[in-house]
């Protein structure tokens, strides 16, 4: 019998996916890839079960799980392959699987996630949109069916490695916190003059100065967003009310959070930008092993800089803190709204200045709830989904 540790990795053709299977891959001996899931990509899906042997492959559309099934088939693979969101949420659930990464982009995660959180498995989060859309009704979950839940985000990882571990049942006021400090690069748009936000392009958008990425989070990085939707995340994660979270800009992304302590402390994460360190951290927590990252050189680092965030440039962090105070589904609302947007501007139908703009306008027509169910969850994504769809469609009508 194996005594190793099973995982499932959903959304493993992705940035995050890769970077998981690259450890795993380290540590053949402790870790066995029991289930891989994609979207649609055939090909990378093909290449990563012929490679990583797992027991059950997964396709979000059902067409492209017969085509992976016929392709395995001819090259004699046995691996099971499942299709759609029961596919996806039976891989999360697996009795021999032991640690979920929960890495698919997006809303689409989210069900899966909770799965895996139900299943009482050790969820390790990198969907962020997950905990944005249903923080109350996850975290409620991760307590009630004691599941363990690891932030693969960095910033979260790293505030995670700052807390003493009694954080977690006693709370960040008895553990002296005075502070959490997500630091964010500012993105590949920072200093770049505001008339020209209106024109520049997904390319421009996407090519992050330090992080390779999705495209998807590479864009949120780039309007800020994703911070946005990381101090919301880190509301559920660490129970941080809004005004003990703060954001500092650190161009060079080498500190990856920090975490301020009452008596002055500042506690820091450093390490160099690659996801593969919280990566393992989070696999082999409480431990520590090799992640194939490079150690950082501090004679070649030279100087680190830090800012204030500028809320004029980038109107969505400020978006995503009034969400958050708002509460209920707001926070839902608002990022069904930037995925609506996001995917507008990568298929050059908005400007990159819109994502912002058709946010807003979500956030004024769509009222939120409480966000204690999930039906009401999803019926306000898909409320400020189409809110957002028609803002999209009636700028096209006038271009
Ligand atoms: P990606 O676009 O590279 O990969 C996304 C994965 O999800 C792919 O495997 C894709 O097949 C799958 N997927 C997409 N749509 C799906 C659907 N509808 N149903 C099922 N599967 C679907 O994204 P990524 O950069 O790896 O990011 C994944 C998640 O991790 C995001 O929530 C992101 O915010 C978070 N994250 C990423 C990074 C990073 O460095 N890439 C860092 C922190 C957090
Ligand atoms: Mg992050």
């Amino acid at each position: 019998m194996s005594e190793r540790i099973g995982v499932t990795i959903l959304g493993s053709t992705g940035s995050i996916g890769v970077s998981t299977l690259d450890v795993l891959q380290r540590h053949a001996d402790r870790f066995r890839v029991v289930a891989l899931t994609a979207n649609r990509n055939v090909e990378s899906l093909l290449q990563q079960c012929l490679t990583h042997e797992p027991d059950f492959a997964v396709m979000a559309d059902p067409v492209a799980a017969e085509r992976l099934h016929d392709r395995l088939r001819a090259v004699d693979r046995p691996v099971e392959v499942l299709a759609g969101a029961a596919g996806l949420e039976r891989v999360a659930a697996l009795p021999e699987v032991d640690q979920v990464m929960a890495a698919i982009v997006g809303a689409a995660g989210l069900l899966p996630t909770l799965a895996a959180a139900r299943a009482r498995k050790r969820v390790l989060l990198a969907n962020k949109e997950a905990l944005v859309m249903a923080g109350p009704l996850f975290m409620a979950t991760v307590r009630e069916r004691d599941a363990e839940l690891l932030p693969i985000d960095s910033e979260h990882n790293a505030v995670f490695q700052c807390l003493p571990p009694e954080f977690s049942t006693a709370g960040l006021a008895a553990v002296g916190v005075r502070r959490i400090l997500l630091t964010g690069s500012g993105g590949p748009f920072r200093v770049t003059p505001l008339e020209r936000l209106p024109d520049v392009t997904p390319e421009q958008a996407c090519a992050h100065p330090n992080w390779s990425m999705g495209r998807k989070i590479s864009v949120d990085s780039a309007t800020m967003m994703n911070k946005g939707l990381e101090v919301i995340e880190a509301h559920w994660l660490f129970d941080a009310p809004p005004e003990r979270i703060e954001v500092v800009v650190h161009p060079r992304s080498v500190i990856h959070s920090m975490v301020e302590y009452e008596d002055g402390s500042v506690l820091a994460q450093l390490g160099n930008p690659d996801m593969r360190t919280p990566i393992a951290h989070a696999l082999a927590w409480p431990r520590r092993m090799d992640s194939g990252v490079a150690f950082l050189d501090f004679a070649r680092l030279g100087r680190l800089e830090f800012e204030a965030p500028d809320f004029a440039r980038f109107p969505c962090l400020r978006l995503a803190f009034a969400a958050l105070v708002r509460g209920g589904t707001t926070p839902a609302i608002l990022n069904a709204a930037n995925e609506v947007a996001v995917q507008a501007f990568l298929e050059r139908r908005i400007r990159f200045t819109d994502i912002a703009v058709v946010v807003e306008h979500v956030l004024e027509r769509v009222s939120g709830h409480e966000a204690d169910a999930l039906a009401g969850i999803l019926d306000d994504d898909a409320r400020a989904r189409a809110v957002a769809r028609d803002w999209i469609a009636a700028r096209a009508a006038e271009v």
